[in-house]
């Protein structure tokens, strides 16, 4: 079993197994944030990965997740939006544009 150090912000060094440690990358995947519970005072602890620490936690087998960034919506869409909650056939609407 790969033993992973890191520290936690109220204990300091703490050692893990890949199992206790999840990784989340986020935009294109070679970057993200890992989480682990503490094994001494059981926080929750999360810690930026940067790319090197993505490919030694990849590399031990960590569970990740991969988070995509969602876009934003934009006033005019959410404009358009309310206009078709006033307009009675706004469901008919929302089935045709394929909503
Ligand atoms: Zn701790």
């Amino acid at each position: 079993m790969t033993t992973i150090r890191t520290t936690c912000g109220e204990c300091g060094d703490v050692e893990l197994t890949t199992s206790d440690v999840a990784l989340e990358l986020t935009g294109n995947g070679d970057e993200g944030t890992y989480r682990f519970v503490c094994p001494t005072c059981l926080s929750i602890q999360r810690r930026p990965a940067t790319r090197r620490v993505v490919s030694i936690l990849l590399a031990t087998g960590v569970a990740y997740e991969v988070t995509v960034e969602r876009a934003m919506i934009t006033e005019p869409e959410i404009s358009r939006f309310v206009d078709m909650l006033d307009s009675d056939d706004w469901f008919n609407e929302l089935v045709a544009s394929g909503g």
